[in-house]
């Protein structure tokens, strides 16, 4: 487990890294985290974390189409590579921070 502090709200939070990973605050709700292989690999898949809890995954499907597992939802996304982890980050954001 690793240790990062939000820099907005200093709420301090573990977490289990993967290669590819996202970290939302569970307390101010901001994406604080971002860490991926770009440019040396592929960015899929992406864990999506909300403190140390998992809410979510990018993924690539059989068709090279990124998509985004939030809960029970599969969400299909635009973009691919490093920026349809952004274009999931904003729609993650929305989801869980309604204002
Ligand atoms: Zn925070």
């Amino acid at each position: 487990m690793e240790t990062i502090e939000c820099k907005y709200c200093d709420t301090k939070i573990s977490y289990k890294t993967s290669a590819n990973f996202i970290i939302f605050c569970p307390n101010c709700k901001r994406n604080i985290y971002l860490e991926c292989e770009y440019g040396y690999g592929p960015v899929t898949p992406c864990n999506i974390l909300l403190g140390n809890e998992k809410i979510g995954t990018v993924n690539v499907d059989e068709n090279n189409k990124y998509f985004l597992e939030y809960r029970f939802e599969k969400i299909k996304l635009n973009k691919g590579y490093l920026d349809a982890l952004w274009e999931a980050i904003e729609i993650v954001k929305k989801k869980i921070s309604p204002n």
